[in-house]
């Protein structure tokens, strides 16, 4: 039976940075070196000592001979060390884990790249979970978001997802907004609407109607497209999820590609069934999405 060294005791292990793919660990007296993933574990062991190496993304490319702490965890890993810090629960911390381990490879580059400007203020709020530009974090309540229908998770993600949305745009204009993605998220409710008008040959309302209960048949898994149609259409089509029509009418149009960008984020890391419903509603919008996401992560020293 190993023991588990603590963190000091770490001193003297290397972990080099592998462009692209992530990490690789060795110690100085031992030669052999491990490719490891984000978040992965390994034990490294040379006659004296046992290391366990936890692997984060190194910022920039080095071969780091660690005399300190900080440099065997150079950035803490989101999805571990930061929220640690936070004082979020254990249960909390592994589902979340678990939602990041789903996502693509671009958008957990982009959370890793980002990590350290994420400010979450509040993981008890009472109350709804809000982003806020002027307080430069977000505020939810951790175990509303542990039974949310829509997915363990997916309040921290949709709400991270609306920093990231900010943090990576420029002068107080948010990426989605200097993208359009409101646009794509129109057109895809263009497309959507005179489909169903050309296939019964009725009336716009009548679409309308049709669309609507397509939504509510599919209450959890049509969430994304039921809001973002929904803040589209003043509510005239809508499924079981979504903002209230005042939402809407008191925000600039923009809202819409931030609330999409929010909402595919969550779907991707939360439900992979409620995202393949996103992208068979809103194929413009995802593409737009996904685009968005890969422009962030060049955008991000690595
Ligand atoms: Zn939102």
């Amino acid at each position: 039976m190993e023991e588990k060294r603590n963190h000091a005791d770490w001193s003297d292990c290397l972990i080099f940075y592998d462009a692209g793919t992530g990490c690789r660990a060795g110690t100085s007296a031992r030669k052999d070196e491990y490719d490891l993933l984000s978040g992965d574990t390994v034990s490294l062991s040379d006659p004296d000592h046992i290391y366990h190496v936890r692997c984060s993304y190194i910022r920039q490319p080095m071969v780091a001979r660690s005399s300190s702490f900080s440099y065997c965890i150079p950035t803490f890993l989101f999805f571990d060390d930061s929220l640690e810090k936070l004082g979020v629960s254990q249960d909390y911390r592994e589902k979340l884990t678990d939602c990041y381990r789903k996502l693509d490879s671009d958008i957990k580059d982009v959370y890793n790249g980002l990590s350290a400007k994420l400010q979450c203020l509040d993981t008890q709020h009472q109350g709804t979970a809000y982003f806020s530009p002027d307080e430069g974090g977000f505020r939810f309540n951790e175990s509303a978001d542990i039974s949310k229908g829509l997915g363990a998770g997916n309040t921290f993600f949709h709400e991270s997802a609306h920093m990231i949305d900010w943090l990576a745009g420029k002068g107080g204009t948010n990426i989605t907004q200097l993208n359009n993605l409101t646009d794509a998220a129109q057109a895809d409710y263009n497309d959507a609407i005179s489909s169903i008008m050309g296939r019964e040959n009725c009336t716009m309302e009548k679409a309308q109607n049709i669309l609507s209960d397509e939504l509510w048949n599919n209450p959890n898994e049509s969430n994304c497209v039921s809001d973002i149609f929904g803040g589209l259409s003043g509510n005239k089509v809508s499924g079981a999820w979504g903002h209230r029509t005042e939402y809407w009418a008191t925000r600039d149009r923009s809202i819409i590609g931030k609330e999409a960008f929010a909402e595919i984020t969550a779907d991707s890391a939360c439900n992979g069934r409620n995202l393949a419903f996103t992208q068979k509603y809103m194929p413009r919008t995802c593409s737009a999405y996904r685009a968005i996401m890969k422009s962030i992560k060049g955008g991000i020293q690595v």
